[in-house]
Order: C-alpha cells, then sequence, then structure tokens
C-alpha cells in the first residue's frame, strides 16, 4: 500500500466533535495540516471544546466550529461550505434511554439523511465518511452461529429493534439510510467504518461516550461476584481515528470496514484490566453461570434475550480489509485498558 496521501488543500467537516472518536480523528486531522470545521450542538459552551481549541493551537491545521443539531434540517449547510470530505460521527451512544425512537434512532437516522441531504447539495464533497459500528453489524452474537461467529463486511444486524438492543437498531437503520441515499446520486462516494467497542484514553476531561460507562461498570464493583459473559469486538480509538483518515483519503477505499482489533468477552475484558486498576478485587473477572445470568440480566440494566443469545456464542473476526485496503494496524487493547482506567480513576480521585 502506498503510504497516505492527506490532502490539505480543502477543509473537512467532522460532525459530532465533542465525542470522544471524534476527538482523535480530529487531532489526527489537525497534526497533518487540515482545516477542520467542526460541529457541535452548542459552540458557545467553550470549556467542552476546550481540548480541541488545545490541539489547533500547537498543530499546522486550523478549526472552526459551527453549531449544529441532528435534526435541525439545513443545520450543517454552513459548516460543510468548501469541505470535500464529511466524517459523520454524530450520534447518539447511550444505553440507558426513556424513548428509544426520540432518543435513539431519530438522532441517528434523520441526522444521517439530513447531514448526506446536505452533502449532496454541496458541490465540493466528493467522500462521506459514515462512522457506523459493529451494532450494525450484528445484534447478537447467535445470529451468527451459523457460520461459527465469523464476522465480516457482509453482515447485518437482523435482531435488533426498537424494544430489543435500540441503540444497535438506530446503528443498523442509520447505516441503511445512508447507503439507500448514497445509490441515489453520484457526486459522493459513501464509506462506513464499523467499530468494535472502543477503548483507549479520551482527549477531554469528561468523555460521556458509553465505552466510559461499560469500562466503569467493569472496574467500579457492580460486577465483582460476576457477570453474564458477553460475546464482544474491541478496539483501540487511535486506530479507530486512523481508520477514518484512511477511509477519506485512500481513494479506492469503498463500502463497509470491520475496525476491531480483537473478538473477546466480557470477562476476558475484567482480567486484562484488573492489572491496572487501583482497586482489584471489585473488577468483574468471573462469569456467571449461563442460567444465572440470564435469570438475574433485569438486575443488571439487561434484558435476559440479550444475555441469552450473547452468552456463550464466540465471535471470529474477519478484518483483513481493513487491514489490507486502508492499511490498519491495531495496537494491543491491554496498554489501551489500562490508559483508560487511569483516566476514569483520576477523575474520581
Ligand atoms: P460520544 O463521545 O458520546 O459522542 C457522540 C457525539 O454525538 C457527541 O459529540 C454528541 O454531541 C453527538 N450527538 C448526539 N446527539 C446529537 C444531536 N442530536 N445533535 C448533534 N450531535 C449529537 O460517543 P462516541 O463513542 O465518540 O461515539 C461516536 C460515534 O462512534 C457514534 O456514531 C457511535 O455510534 C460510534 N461508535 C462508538 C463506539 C464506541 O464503543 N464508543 C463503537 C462503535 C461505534 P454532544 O456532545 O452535544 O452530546
Amino acid at each position: 500500500m502506498n503510504p497516505l496521501q492527506i490532502d490539505t488543500t480543502e477543509p473537512v467537516l467532522v460532525t459530532g466533535a465533542t465525542g470522544y472518536v471524534a476527538g482523535w480523528i480530529i487531532k489526527d486531522l489537525l497534526e497533518a495540516g487540515v482545516t477542520v470545521h467542526a460541529t457541535v450542538r452548542d459552540a458557545s459552551k467553550t470549556a467542552r471544546l476546550a481540548h480541541l481549541t488545545a490541539i489547533a493551537d500547537r498543530s499546522p491545521g486550523q478549526i472552526r466550529f459551527f453549531d449544529a443539531d441532528l435534526l435541525t434540517e439545513g443545520a450543517f449547510d454552513e459548516a460543510m461550505q468548501g469541505t470535500r470530505v464529511v466524517y459523520h460521527t454524530a450520534s447518539p451512544f447511550v444505553r440507558d434511554v426513556s424513548d428509544p425512537q426520540k432518543d435513539l434512532v431519530d438522532p441517528a437516522v434523520q441526522g444521517t439523511t439530513n447531514v448526506l441531504r446536505t452533502a449532496s447539495r454541496t458541490p465540493t464533497v466528493r467522500r462521506v465518511v459514515l462512522t457506523s459500528s459493529v451494532a450494525a453489524m450484528y445484534g447478537d452474537a447467535v445470529e451468527l452461529s451459523a457460520t461459527g461467529g465469523r464476522l465480516d463486511e457482509s453482515c447485518w444486524n437482523a435482531t435488533s429493534s426498537l424494544t430489543h438492543e435500540p441503540y444497535p437498531y438506530s446503528k443498523t437503520l442509520a447505516e441503511r439510510a445512508a447507503w439507500d441515499q448514497a445509490k441515489e446520486q453520484d457526486q459522493w462516494e459513501l464509506v462506513t467504518v464499523n467499530p468494535g467497542l472502543v477503548v483507549g484514553p479520551a482527549l477531554n476531561d469528561q468523555p460521556t461516550s458509553e465505552s466510559f460507562a461499560i469500562v466503569q461498570q467493569l472496574a467500579g464493583g457492580r460486577g465483582r461476584f460476576g457477570v453474564p459473559n458477553l460475546a464482544m469486538t474491541v478496539v483501540d480509538v487511535r486506530d479507530v481515528a486512523a481508520a477514518h483518515i484512511a477511509a477519506a483519503y485512500t481513494p479506492e477505499a469503498h463500502g463497509r470496514y470491520l475496525v476491531a482489533a480483537e473478538a473477546t468477552d466480557l470477562v476476558d475484558l475484567g482480567r486484562r484490566l484488573q492489572p491496572h486498576a487501583t482497586r482489584p478485587r471489585l473488577v468483574a473477572t468471573r462469569a456467571l453461570p449461563k442460567q444465572l445470568a440470564v435469570l438475574v440480566a433485569p438486575l443488571a440494566g439487561m434484558d435476559r434475550a440479550y444475555v441469552r443469545d450473547n452468552v456463550g456464542h464466540p465471535l471470529q473476526l474477519a478484518t483483513t480489509r481493513t487491514r489490507d485496503e486502508l492499511g490498519v494496524t491495531y495496537r494491543s487493547i491491554d496498554a489501551s485498558l489500562g490508559e483508560m482506567l487511569a483516566q476514569l480513576q483520576g477523575a474520581r480521585s
């Protein structure tokens, strides 16, 4: 593969700039000398942007902030003017919601169609890199059991719904809507980046991403007597950012890219977090027997069907496209988990 040629002559748009993943994408872009148009919900809250401004101050690239809410039609028009690449990362990543349609599906789907409609009326835009998710590839690991748990870019989540795992449902609908819109025009190309659970440090002091809530739950004591041993895929946030940059600047990049370093499970993650924990005895390192895990699932805020369909169904990753076509190499997640936990523990002390 040729070394990546990052075009610094034209600005790019990054939506959801306050986010955990977006922060690292913006850092890479600024350090490469790119001008970044960064959309946030409220640019007057400058404290939430301070980490980005600080990176811009010491980088050759520049950053400009714009207000844009996913649900406001036309909100991205001004920020998108003159951009060649659009990175659409903004989407709610929260699991605990009272109204899944309003809190997850509407911003994910309407937000994506809103951003892509703007791309179609902004003649400079040539490529859109959408932050999708492994959650759009499968909802329950049992779905993949017919192929020995093999997860690759041909997989689509077929089991999530508004009432069963609404976050994966929101990501699936949003990615499908994006591919539908991409087919209706030929001005811009769509490339999706589909990461597993993202881990590693955040650039901002108070990350809101559900990634931090998951690690906090594993290390904070809630699972110390045992957890449902859910299958999952994991990747460092800096590798996710690198995949986004390569997806934008590799001319041949196309389609979906599964971005995950490892297929693992919750207990394995707990065991690898433990050496980094200030209170190691609180860390979840034991698996509950499956029948018990299903029974007590609601006590852990999970639904029983989710536990039944995700425990005991290991995954096998097939990520050759991402390695070969985007040149992504994965760092070990042990260090990433340590850095993330250090940040969480530092915030508490
Ligand atoms: P995050 O830190 O919570 O970032 C989410 C971003 O979306 C925030 O900037 C948030 O803005 C923005 N957003 C939410 N609702 C919005 C709305 N109505 N209008 C405008 N912006 C809105 O979470 P993250 O982990 O970085 O997630 C970023 C993307 O990666 C999401 O698309 C997520 O689905 C995807 N992803 C994440 C993971 C993971 O494990 N973290 C894995 C796979 C895919 P505010 O700051 O204003 O709330």
